[in-house]
């Protein structure tokens, strides 16, 4: 497993913010970009992670939906926390 994604940038897609319910677009240093869904109470919980198919998948090159993005949500939801991109993607 030597794949390591790099967040590069985070965008917010959606959101209800009466249910603290997020959706954001991450874009990784190699062009991947994910769909993420966060449910922020009572604090930042990320609740499902999804490949956006515009490229093939940086794991198993297939390019069409996969699950490999899962394994790496934890590392990716701590590289939006370390980065502070709830604030950025929020004040967007
Ligand atoms: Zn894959």
């Amino acid at each position: 497993m030597s794949y390591r994604p790099n967040v590069t940038n985070v965008t917010k897609a959606g959101s209800n913010e009466k249910d603290g319910l997020y959706e954001f677009i991450v874009k990784l240093a190699d062009g991947t970009e994910c769909r993420v869904f966060y449910n922020r109470e009572p604090e930042w919980q990320l609740t499902n992670i999804s490949r956006l198919q515009k490229t093939p998948c940086p794991v198993c090159r297939k390019d069409f939906i996969c699950k490999c993005m899962d394994q790496f949500s934890g590392d990716i939801a701590s590289q939006i926390e370390a980065g502070q991109w709830f604030d950025k993607a929020l004040a967007q």
